[in-house]
């Protein structure tokens, strides 16, 4: 059997979305769990669609995501690989410096009849799709259309060698087969079978920029790749037959990859495909990191929003696919274990921003402390409070089952790392009175002795006879700025009964 070598083959048009991400992650998947090979191709021969920075943004999301790729880019330095060497033999891995190879394979399905050139301009292109739309029709090049039409088919010898020679404006065009059924078998969707009349004749190569198209480019690549599965959105099964026809005009059919498409990520809603508009839109980031288009529009990522990376993978890994039982935590190895191109579902998996937040709530709840302790000191920082490590650790582990997010550990309980700067209010107005400051003072020297369990506290107020629920609640607006939030216990177990007696008479002073 050949050794499992797939690619992730990303256009720099823009900021991969998180259905590309996920794309990219099932590939990593099945190449991981098969001891292969995954393989970046940067597949830039679009030069009218090309994005700054879109190809660095993309290798970054993966790193992000741990999606590390064995072949096309040097992690080291984060670049695609541009000169061949043992780790990297099909160097280079970005299209538009590979150029040299298309034109030969473009001309040699011309010489074997299975393509033609194409002499139209725009112009004359465009004034047929007029006409067509006039008589309600579309234009498509196609086998009847390409017999009106100017082009190495209908013209003679002489003729076409002379434009080929004195004209740029031409393209190879793939000559369609009238009348053949093209049967294909798709990992996820089975067997499929289409009629080449209803395809047309796509360009594969243009002499003005003397690129191949996607069609052309990415067949010679996979093929000079050694891929065996493709694995693609399904936005690419219509090109499916022409991309069987290909590898059939090239007599490459022996060592065709496997293909397997993959449904759209939907909408919460179910209704329709998840856009790259809708993030903004309903409040939740669709790409990996942020983005700032040439405009300064910001687009939000899950990184720049808080999303642990393993929380984001296996989210999108369940977007799609499941493992049959009802496990949701998988870290990344687990995935690679348990993953399977049998049990990806064949309708859209549909989006669920709460389902996101679970997810990153469950990792924030099994990372250790002293990590998200690390992980909060810049939050802290940004808020101008310093602590000392072992502190602002007990602090994380007191608040963290109210988080979901490395944030939320100091927007829950920002009181846990430094004294309240105002009280709230309404809770000022319903019990900061008299009697119960009067009561809550003499708990609060209580606590200050050293009482910090609940039971202690209670105990003292109860054989009082004072009133728990006003006493306790004067007691945490004075140490919380607020009557609600923590347990007065949980607070005492991170500030300490010292600074609760601090904090008490400095309510005091500013409330009266
Ligand atoms: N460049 C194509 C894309 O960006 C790749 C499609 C494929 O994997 O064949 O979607």
């Amino acid at each position: 059997m050949a050794r499992t070598r797939v690619r992730f083959a990303p256009s720099p048009t823009g900021p991969l979305h998180m259905g590309g991400v996920r794309t990219a992650l099932y590939n990593y998947l099945f190449a991981k769990q098969r001891g292969g090979d995954f393989i970046i191709r940067i597949e830039d021969t679009d030069s009218h669609r090309f994005v700054p920075g879109a190809e660095e943004y993309i290798i970054e999301a993966l790193r992000w995501c741990g999606i590390i790729p064995d072949e096309g880019v040097d992690m080291s330095t984060g670049k695609v690989v541009e000169t061949p060497s043992e780790k990297h033999p099909h160097a280079p891995y970005r299209q538009s410096q590979r150029r040299a190879i298309y034109r030969e394979y473009a001309e040699r399905l011309v010489r074997d009849g299975w393509a033609y050139y194409a002499f139209d301009t725009p112009e004359e292109l465009d004034a047929r799709r007029k006409e067509a739309e006039a008589s309600k029709q579309t234009f498509i090049y196609n086998h009847i259309t390409r017999t009106e039409l100017r082009n190495s088919l209908t013209l003679p010898p002489q003729e076409t060698a002379r434009l080929l020679e004195e004209t740029t404006g031409w393209t190879v065009r793939f000559k369609m087969p009238q009348d053949r059924v093209v049967a294909m078998d798709d990992l996820i969707r089975g067997h499929i079978e289409v009629n080449t009349d209803t395809l047309d004749d796509k360009v594969l190569w243009k002499r003005a920029d003397e690129l191949p198209t996607y069609h052309l480019a990415n067949i010679v690549d996979d093929h000079l790749m050694e891929i065996t599965e493709v694995i693609r959105g399904e936005e690419w099964l219509p090109s499916l037959p022409l991309h069987y026809l290909l590898y059939e005009a090239f007599g490459w059919t022996g060592s065709m990859p496997r293909f397997a498409h993959l449904s759209l990520l939907l909408k919460p809603d179910g209704k329709g495909k998840l856009s790259k508009r809708d993030g903004d839109r309903l409040g939740f980031p669709v790409f990996p990191l942020k983005w700032v288009n040439a405009d300064g529009e910001v687009s939000r990522g899950y990184r720049e929003d808080g999303y642990f990376p393993e929380a984001f993978v296996n989210m999108l890994a369940f977007l799609g696919w499941n493992p049959g039982d009802d496990r949701e935590l998988f870290s990344l190895p687990e995935l690679v274990e348990a993953f399977s191109l049998e049990r990806v579902i064949r309708s859209g998996a549909r989006f669920n921003a709460e389902k996101a937040k679970w997810y990153n709530k469950e990792y924030l709840r099994m990372k250790p402390a002293s990590e998200l302790a690390g992980m909060l000191e810049p939050v802290l920082a940004g808020e101008g409070i310093s602590l000392p490590r072992d502190y602002v650790e007990k602090a994380v582990e007191t608040v963290r089952d109210r988080a979901t997010f490395v944030q939320d550990l100091y927007t829950a309980a920002p009181y846990l790392y430094q004294a309240p700067s105002e009280y709230i209010q309404k809770d000022v107005d319903k019990f900061w009175k008299e009697e119960n400051v009067e009561m809550a003072g003499d708990v609060a020297a209580f606590i200050g002795e050293g009482n910090v369990s609940s039971q202690a506290i209670e105990d003292y107020i109860r054989s009082r006879e004072w009133p728990m629920g006003k006493v306790m609640n004067t007691i945490r607006l004075a140490l919380a700025g607020s009557a609600s939030g923590l347990g007065i216990a949980e607070i005492l177990s991170v500030i300490g009964p010292a600074e609760a007696a601090r904090r008490f008479t400095a309510a005091r002073e500013a409330l009266g």
